[in-house]
């Protein structure tokens, strides 16, 4: 048998022919058809006039923080419950990252914490220069609140949609909340070109600065002139033909996720001391991946039992992740609470949830965690 992985990408004979067309089209260069092809196939899906597709999730966000004019000394609130590269990107351009806690209820920067520390701050008059969301293993953050806020002190909102495409928020695309959006296609994301981000907004101007740093600042004239740092950010055409095909399937990678998720609960519903990662009503998530709590009193096992259990089977699955403010990296970094996404961590589980997990691999792995309930 061979391993199951937690999000494994899922390409087949579309990807190849794609790819292959690339290839033999002989625009094996950066920039090519497929990069714009890519990028007006995600903006028609996301309904987001503007996309532009880079070589990863973490470049899009450093752009786009560049562009949103944070600087040096400033401070950006960040959800503290998320992949490092969010906060990393803050620091990128020497600002600060402010870690804020989740809301149980989402698992998403709490709405609530991000309103005060507005409000205080506005006060104090040193309001942070953004405030970065997080959709959270595929589930929008909770934008009304968050958004309302930081339209009145005109604070402007960066979405790290990285892992959230296909999801949506009161009938709305994740990506779409922001100043600007972005999406990553590294290898276990819901969809993958190996490696690669789109960065997307609703301002045209804004992505075309982008554009213009992406590709070493450039100036439209042939002898290669420069008045600003520029940066090389950008997709190759061989990898957008690959997330191109990619795009074509994703509703069914949707589908066939949420329908791992469903059979997970169904198969966990009787267990004591298993939650799920709740799902709000004021959404569709894409389901990217399923996570557990394991209250290990109740359960009679830790969810790192459960972990090893799997392991042995040479089944993937990861602990949720570790709060940023409990990171050696970031132990400087202000905090606005953090006690929720501490107990996120000290007992949730990411399962594995890639779009072709078979059903008899998932009932070996719901059948595993049953055995070491009490
Ligand atoms: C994956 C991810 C990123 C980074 O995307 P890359 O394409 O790997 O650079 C950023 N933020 C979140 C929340 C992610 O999950």
């Amino acid at each position: 048998m061979t391993r199951i992985y937690l999000s494994p990408p899922d390409v087949g004979e579309a990807e190849r022919q794609l790819l292959l067309d690339a290839f033999d089209s002989n625009w094996i260069a950066p920039l090519g058809p497929h990069v714009d092809g890519f990028e007006r196939d995600m903006a028609e899906r996301t309904q987001i006039p503007g996309a532009l597709a880079l070589s990863s999730g973490t470049a899009a966000l450093h752009l786009a923080l560049l562009l949103l004019g944070v600087e040096p000394g400033d401070d950006v609130l960040v959800p503290s419950q998320t992949f490092v590269a969010t906060a990393n990107v803050v620091t990128y351009v020497g600002a600060r990252p402010v870690l804020v806690d989740s809301d149980p209820a989402t698992w998403t920067i709490d709405p609530a914490l991000v309103v005060e520390e507005l409000e205080r701050r506005a006060r104090e008059g040193r309001l942070p220069a953004a405030v970065i969301t997080v959709d959270l293993y595929g589930q929008c953050a909770d934008y009304d609140r968050i958004l309302a806020a930081c339209a009145d002190y005109e604070v402007p909102v960066l979405e790290d949609a990285a892992e959230a495409l296909g999801a949506s928020y009161r009938g709305r695309a994740a990506g779409s909340f922001g100043a600007a959006g972005v999406f990553s296609f590294n290898g276990n994301k819901i969809i993958t070109t190996s490696g690669g981000g789109m960065l997307v907004s609703h301002d045209e101007a804004l992505i075309e600065r982008a554009r213009y740093l992406s590709t070493q600042a450039r100036e439209p004239v042939v002898h290669y002139e420069h008045v600003a740092i520029g940066f090389n950010y950008r997709l190759s055409n061989l990898l957008a033909a690959l997330g191109r095909a990619q795009l074509r399937g994703l509703d069914e990678r949707v589908a066939a996720r949420k329908a791992i998720n469903e059979a997970y609960r169904a198969a966990l519903a009787d267990v004591p001391g298993i939650d799920f990662m709740p799902w709000a009503a004021y959404g569709e998530p894409n389901y990217w991946l399923t996570c557990i709590l394991v209250d290990s009193e109740a359960f009679g096992a830790g969810h790192e039992d459960i972990r090893m259990a799997l392991e042995a089977l040479d089944i993937e699955s990861r602990p949720t992740w570790k709060p940023l403010h409990l990171q050696p990296v970031f132990a400087d970094a202000p905090t606005v609470g953090g006690a929720v996404a501490a107990s996120i961590f000290e007992r949730g589980l990411c399962l594995p949830s890639g779009s072709r997990l078979e059903s008899a691999d998932l009932e070996r792995i719901t059948d595993t965690i049953r055995d070491l309930a009490r």
